[in-house]
């Protein structure tokens, strides 16, 4: 089976957005075993989008869509794929009885250009749209598709995990199933070196490594006949691959680190609460983010200021003159304060310099010191992060939670 994405906005040709995406359907088509020989994109125009979508179909089986769906009049993907078919547009019963009631959950009157986006080619499967207001759809036509998608991603993911994906596997007469290994503490290079023979060896499941924002992934898809038990033959490999480096495995699929943490904490009762100076909250963003992080984070103070962090969490005048505020004892009157001063089980801290600026021989950019206190007794981790503000902030507060996930064992 041979695919093509095709890409619809000109907002994608000037450069405004970034085709993720393509990107997404194209990993997942890779992972079906289904070729892509093409991809193209073009802008909002029904003479272009008909003349590339012309080509796609003649040398595809498949032709998804990206985008053009909403209701205003640069939105032309419906209907220049039912005029190239010489197919005519119907209006979706269902879909517009959704579109109604979700103007009237929001007491706003519905445009009638709304209407354009529950029309659709005769004969299509609709694709429901639980994020949106845009469904798509599949249009089939002489044993080929046109598989019609939204632009937001929040909409296009969800809709080809739960409308495509089956599709897909009804056509090729194959389940796909796949399991994702989150890993922490490890770079992609090294887990792939530690992996190599079998990430080479393995036909079905695949083994298909990917390097994420400070984690890597091991994405384990097993291709079955139905009735084969795929989970079986990922079990399988899933214990080969810990085997080699299940120090570093923190969770699966969704996970993150701060959902394994608010899980374990909630399992063992305890408590959490913060104390962030370069991280500037967002440790308490990615704990919060998690639903449930009620039954574990007490709070946090983001104490930038050398006075805030005397005033909030009682660290000593005398710490920051001798020690500095960037230094192990702070971290560590910054945790042991926060602790007190909620009356959490841990208290974690940061404290550390984003840069680019402030940095000196002894303490240079990127050295963020970590303290954890708890029942145990307090610990201060000294780490050197690389790169961007942004990314030693992002990455010092990955690390944060993860010293809470170790000492969690
Ligand atoms: P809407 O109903 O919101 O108009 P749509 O299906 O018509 O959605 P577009 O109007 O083409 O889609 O794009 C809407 C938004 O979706 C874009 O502004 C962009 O943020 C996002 N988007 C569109 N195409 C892509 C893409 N290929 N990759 C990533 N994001 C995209």
């Amino acid at each position: 089976m041979i695919a093509e994405i095709l890409s619809v906005g000109t907002e994608l040709l000037l450069g405004q957005i970034t085709n993720t995406d393509a990107q997404y359907i194209a990993r997942e088509l890779s992972v079906f075993g289904i070729n892509q020989y093409y991809q193209a994109t073009v802008g909002d125009n029904m003479g272009r989008f008909k003349a590339c979508l012309d080509q796609a179909w003649q040398r595809s089986d498949i032709v998804i869509t990206t985008g053009g769906l909403g209701p205003t009049m640069d939105d032309l993907t419906k209907e220049g794929v039912a005029e190239y078919l010489g197919l005519p547009l119907e209006e979706h019963a269902e879909s517009r009885q959704r579109l109604e009631s979700f103007f009237a959950s929001l007491g706003r009157t519905m445009t009638p250009n709304n209407l354009k986006q529950v029309q659709f080619p005769v004969g299509a499967r609709i694709l429901r749209n639980d994020h949106g207001t845009a469904p798509g759809a599949i249009v089939e036509k002489d044993g080929k598709a046109i598989i019609i998608l939204p632009g937001p991603p929040n909409e296009l993911l969800p809709m080809f995990e739960t409308g495509v994906k089956p599709y897909l596997m009804e056509r090729s007469g194959e389940e796909i199933h796949s399991r994702v290994l989150r890993f922490y503490g490890i770079g992609e290079s090294a887990l792939e070196d530690r992996l190599q023979d079998l990430i080479k060896a393995q036909q079905n499941p695949t083994i298909a490594p990917y390097a994420g924002y400070g984690e890597v992934t091991l994405r384990l898809t097993a291709k079955v006949q139905s009735g084969e038990n795929a989970m079986a033959m990922l079990d399988d490999v899933e214990k080969q691959v810990v085997g080699r480096v299940g120090e570093f495995l923190y969770g699966y699929d969704d996970d993150s680190l701060a959902s394994v943490v608010v899980q374990t904490m909630t399992q063992q009762g305890q408590t959490l609460s913060v104390a962030e100076s370069c991280t500037g909250g967002m440790i308490a963003d990615r704990l919060i983010s998690v639903p449930g992080a009620s039954a574990v984070f007490l709070g946090g103070y983001v104490c930038y200021h050398n006075d805030a962090k005397m005033r909030d969490l009682g660290v000593s005048g005398q710490t920051i003159v001798q020690y500095g505020a960037v230094s192990e004892q702070c971290a560590r009157e910054m945790a042991e304060g926060v602790r007190k001063r909620t009356g959490s089980d841990y208290g974690l801290a940061v404290t550390g310099i984003a840069g680019p600026d402030g940095g000196t021989a002894e303490k240079p950019v990127g050295l963020v010191y970590i303290a954890l206190a708890s029942p145990q007794g307090t610990k201060v981790r000294e780490t050197h992060q690389t790169r961007d503000r942004q990314r030693i902030r992002m990455m010092s507060a990955m690390t944060a939670i993860d010293m809470v996930r170790m000492a969690l064992k």
